[in-house]
């Protein structure tokens, strides 16, 4: 998983700050400590960490000490320990956004993006990745190589595209990269393709020399995006690069590379959105599925194992446009018929999930499956056994069960509230016995709102029982479908949210 490193050590240091017994000072400053130690350790800028301190402190004295002194002293230890977990996950988030819009090609014209980097940052790799990316997305695809000075480069390219399936452009006899661009660019564009990916050299000396060649390329193709690929293990001196880069050429994106493998990442990543250019894609392996969209707050939230939901239905929506664009066309007009995202529905997604390859990679962006696989040590065996006990889960289902929305697994709310009454009732009788002369005061505190626990009903005991799981395992995997469910939702029902991932970006 990216950065697990780093996440597993900030996720530790807010799990001992929610075993302190009050929140003060002096335990806020360890969790700073601890957090700042772990970011520094990911090599990120010695400058960006003290800032994040500073607004974190600032964050927390703000919610802690409102000018409603009443409402700071009514929040209990939890909220208050909410309140401290947010400001560093909202400071987090801020540290790796570059807050700037990314760029989406449009559909119906041609989208000309030219590819640039220095040579072994992962350029060649990264723009097969990118054209598969889009091509799954219903664009019609292109790649060109410009890359004439590499011995190799057409061939690698030849046949990364061929496996992938992606039509291609190069010479092995022409040697200006600028004329072969411009005739690759315009033999697609009377193709009618809908995005065109130029792959530049990178065999440059030095930065000057290659932000010349992208200069002269960038004028005979008139590229509506450039993305400047970034190996992560250089870590914060992708500053540098970036800053370079951006006055090069105003208009770029960046392509993060190789997070998979190195630590330095969150500096590579810090650095970059530091400079205010937009973070593109993120490189995760050199498998040409290897790919992930980058948006700060997923990105951040999956880091700390608590699962990147849109990345999970984007990668979904992705396998099934693959598999059967029918079939999702047919599910989407039901839906837009008004339904739920039933449980029937989240087990059609998990067996997709699991034609997906590399389960651990999946793992991360399911909330709470992401903390497993972190104790598992992340392989992809412990991660596919434990989406084996998912479908294992919806297999003892009955057909009534997967068509619902999960509520029926749970005693009724009314059989709950009845049952917090016998029991509230017994303890007063137990209390009037043993307390004769308790204040009336005390007693209407003590009577206040009872909590009313929702159990799992013989349903969900059956189930356990047929799938070979637990009754705490089905109520986790309800938990993590509910979570699932509230996305959907909340991106305009499952219409909306197969419209949204059919858009691409
Ligand atoms: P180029 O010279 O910039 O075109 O770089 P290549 O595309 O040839 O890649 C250089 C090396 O980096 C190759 O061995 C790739 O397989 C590898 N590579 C590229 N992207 C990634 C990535 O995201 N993760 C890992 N682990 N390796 C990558």
């Amino acid at each position: 998983m990216v950065l697990a490193d780093l996440g597993r050590r900030i996720t530790s240091a807010l799990s001992d700050l929610s075993k302190a017994p009050v929140l003060d000072g002096a335990a806020i400053d360890a969790l700073l400590k601890q957090v700042c130690a772990a970011l520094l350790a990911a090599d990120v800028n010695v400058r960006l960490v003290s800032r994040l301190r500073d607004a974190v402190r600032k964050d927390v004295a703000d919610a802690l000490n409102t000018n409603d002194k009443g409402q700071a002293e009514r929040m209990t230890e939890v909220q208050r320990h909410n309140v401290v977990q947010k400001a560093i996950f909202d400071q987090l988030v801020a540290l790796v956004d570059p807050g700037i819009e990314a760029w989406v090609p449009k559909k119906g014209r041609a989208n000309v993006i030219m590819f640039v980097g220095l040579q072994g940052s992962g350029k060649t790799t990264s723009c097969t990745k990118l054209a598969l990316y889009y091509q799954k997305r219903g664009f019609k695809v292109g790649l060109v190589c410009a890359d004439t000075f590499r011995a190799g480069a057409f061939d690698q390219l030849k046949q990364n595209a061929s496996k992938a399936g992606i039509p291609f452009y190069g010479s092995y006899t022409e040697s200006d990269p600028v004329s072969i661009a411009a005739s690759g660019v315009e033999s697609f564009k009377s193709g009618k393709f809908d995005v065109i990916i130029v792959d530049t050299s990178g065999r440059h000396r030095a930065e000057t020399e290659l932000f010349r060649e992208m200069v002269e390329i960038a004028e005979a193709t008139k590229p509506d995006q450039t993305i400047m690929v970034v190996d992560a293990s250089i870590g914060q001196a992708a500053e540098a690069q970036a800053k370079a880069f951006k006055e090069a050429a105003d208009f770029g994106g960046i392509f993060v590379t190789k997070l998979d493998g190195h630590a330095k990442g969150g500096g590579a990543i810090s650095a970059v959105a530091a400079t205010k250019t937009p973070i593109l894609f993120l490189g995760l392996g050199e498998h040409v599925t290897d790919l992930e969209t980058f948006r700060p707050q997923p990105f951040i939230s999956k880091m700390l194992g608590m699962g990147d939901m849109s990345g999970l239905l984007e990668k979904v929506q992705e396998v099934q446009q693959m598999q059967d664009p029918k079939k999702q066309q047919a599910m989407l007009e039901k839906i837009e018929q008004g339904g739920v995202f039933s449980l029937r529905d989240w087990r059609e997604q998990v067996g997709n999930l699991m034609n997906m390859g590399p389960l651990s990679k999946i793992a991360g962006m399911i909330p709470g499956l992401g903390q497993m696989m972190a104790g598992a040590g992340g392989n992809d065996e412990a991660a596919g056994d434990k989406m084996k006990r998912m479908t294992y889960i919806l297999d003892s289902m009955t057909s009534a069960e997967l068509d619902s929305d999960g509520s029926i697994f749970y005693e009724p709310r009314k059989d709950a509230l009845r049952r917090e009454k016998e029991r509230a009732a017994k303890e007063e009788e137990e209390r009037s016995v043993a307390v004769a002369s308790s204040s009336k005061a005390e007693d209407k505190k003590k009577k206040k709102k009872p909590k009313v626990p929702v159990r799992m009903n013989a349903r969900a005991r059956r189930v356990a029982r047929g799938s070979g799981t637990s009754v705490r395992e089905v109520e986790e995997f309800l938990m993590q479908y509910r979570m699932v469910a509230k996305l959907v939702k909340s991106m305009g029902g499952k219409a909306g949210w197969l419209k949204q991932m059919q858009g691409g970006g």
